[in-house]
């Protein structure tokens, strides 16, 4: 270790890719440090070259460009003091799981008793007492993900690379690892020095780093370095995790003006309250994807009216849509994805839905919705009820366009219901609204 506790440095890393027309730059201008004792998350859109710089760090790979320093010497080859975790673990099927983890320590020349001994301690800490002697068919997604686990961490790396490695797993087993290896590494009890994980996860970020390192494309490069502040075990429901999460993706967003001003107030309150463009879930989506297939993920607007068939008002619709949300910027008639308009466009349903539900709550008028509800009488509430309301601010039929819009982009994020026969707005049961501050 050094004298200073930097464990690795990179110093004005860069990568190109192919030859002559074809040469690229995938990562430039990196320069990171990882310091013991650091859990340090990676995010940013596909292709950004989080993968490339993971197989940097451990001297998989050596970069076109720049210096990696690793306890403050320069690194050559394969580092082994580092361990990488893939997104799914490639095991081999004709063996135990006891001999696919003491495979990892056969390669360090390590006597076999001595394998045996130290891969039964792993599979303990990972929990997998009882099924050593198991084949890796016999066991869930989770389990053999674990197995990865202790396969990496029986050669006690310093440093401790994480390759999506829960982005595979269904979501309880995933939830159940990310905490069981937080427990291993807050406790103490697995000698690695610092951790760094790549991830598409905003919240599995927060969740478990002490900084985020964000990364755009187009070249790959770090565009911030956030330290997360709060304290080990983390309440996902807290007020001051969900100001975390918002504070990431407005970097992601890209986020320019003042709250106040960008997104306006709520209705009753002084101040404008800002009118919600109404718009269709899926033509967002789909314009967010036709962004992300172009060069530069840019267009222009006035271009894109014709190349998407769409009329001029539905198209500045979602042009104001997507700038509300921080999903895109507007500048000189052309709209560019930001980060976080790329996230959205490359992920799963189930993650576009995530980060939707986090964006609509930072909007005064949904927060007021939200309140209303929290407040009414078993958090439900009559359309007419919210209409009349929303009437002391727009005129009755833009009131009815916003209640459709909130109602809709509520229903698609899974934080507001709608009984239709009833005409009654409900709070969805599972949504964290609840804990959100105003
Ligand atoms: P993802 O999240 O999709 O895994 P990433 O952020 O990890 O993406 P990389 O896989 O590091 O990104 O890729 C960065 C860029 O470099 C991409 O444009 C990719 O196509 C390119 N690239 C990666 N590896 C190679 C290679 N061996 N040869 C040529 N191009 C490559």
């Amino acid at each position: 270790m050094s004298e200073n506790g930097t464990l690795l440095q990179l110093k004005q890393v860069a990568q190109q890719y192919g030859s002559g027309e074809r040469r690229f730059t995938a990562v430039e201008n990196i320069n990171l440090t990882l310091a013991e004792g650091e859990f340090v998350a990676l995010l940013g859109p596909s292709g950004c070259g989080k993968s490339t710089l993971l197989r940097i760090i451990t001297g998989l790979q050596e970069a076109t460009g720049g210096e990696v320093l690793y306890k403050e010497r320069p690194l050559r080859g394969v580092n082994p003091q580092s361990t990488i975790v893939f997104q799914t673990f490639a095991l081999f099927p004709w063996l135990t799981v006891l001999e696919n983890v003491a495979v990892a320590l056969k390669a360090k020349g390590i006597p076999l008793d001595l394998r045996t001994t130290r891969a039964i301690d792993a599979l303990d800490r990972v929990g997998l007492d009882g099924f050593e002697n198991a084949y890796p068919r016999e066991l869930s997604g989770g389990m053999r993900q674990k197995v990865g686990f202790a396969r990496a961490m029986v050669t006690e790396p310093e440093l401790l690379c994480l390759d999506e490695p829960f982005s595979a797993l269904d979501v309880l087993s995933a939830e159940a690892l990310r905490g069981e290896l937080l427990e291993l590494w807050t406790g103490g009890q697995i000698p690695t020095k610092a951790i760094l994980m790549v991830s598409h996860n905003i919240e599995e970020a927060v969740f478990m780093a002490d900084r985020i390192v964000v990364m755009d494309k187009n070249p790959g490069r770090i565009v911030a370095d956030l330290t997360i502040p709060l304290p080990h075990p983390r309440q996902r429901k807290s007020a001051e995790f969900q100001g975390v999460v918002d504070q990431v993706y407005a970097t992601l967003a890209g986020q320019t003006q003042p709250e106040h001003l960008e997104l306006g107030t709520a209705p009753g309150e002084p101040g404008r309250t800002r009118r919600l463009p109404q718009v269709a879930i899926t033509d967002l989506a789909a314009l967010l994807e036709y962004l992300d297939d172009l060069t530069g993920n840019r267009a222009d607007i006035y271009r894109l009216a014709e190349e998407l068939g769409l009329g001029s008002d539905p198209l500045l619709n979602l042009v104001e849509t997507a700038e509300l949300l921080g999903f895109a910027t507007i500048a000189k008639g052309d709209i560019t994805l930001t980060s976080l308009g790329e996230t959205f466009a490359e992920a799963s349903i189930l993650a576009r839905k995530e980060i939707f539900a986090t964006r609509i709550r930072r909007l005064p008028i949904i927060k007021w919705l939200l309140s209303m509800l929290r407040a009414a009488n078993r958090q439900q509430l009559a359309w007419d009820v919210v209409q009349t309301a929303l009437e002391l601010e727009f005129p009755p039929q833009e009131a009815e366009r916003q209640m459709d819009t909130m109602v809709n982009w509520g229903r698609y994020a899974e934080i507001l219901a709608y009984d239709d026969d009833n005409a009654t707005l409900y709070l969805e049961s599972n949504s964290t609204t609840d804990v959100q501050p105003l």
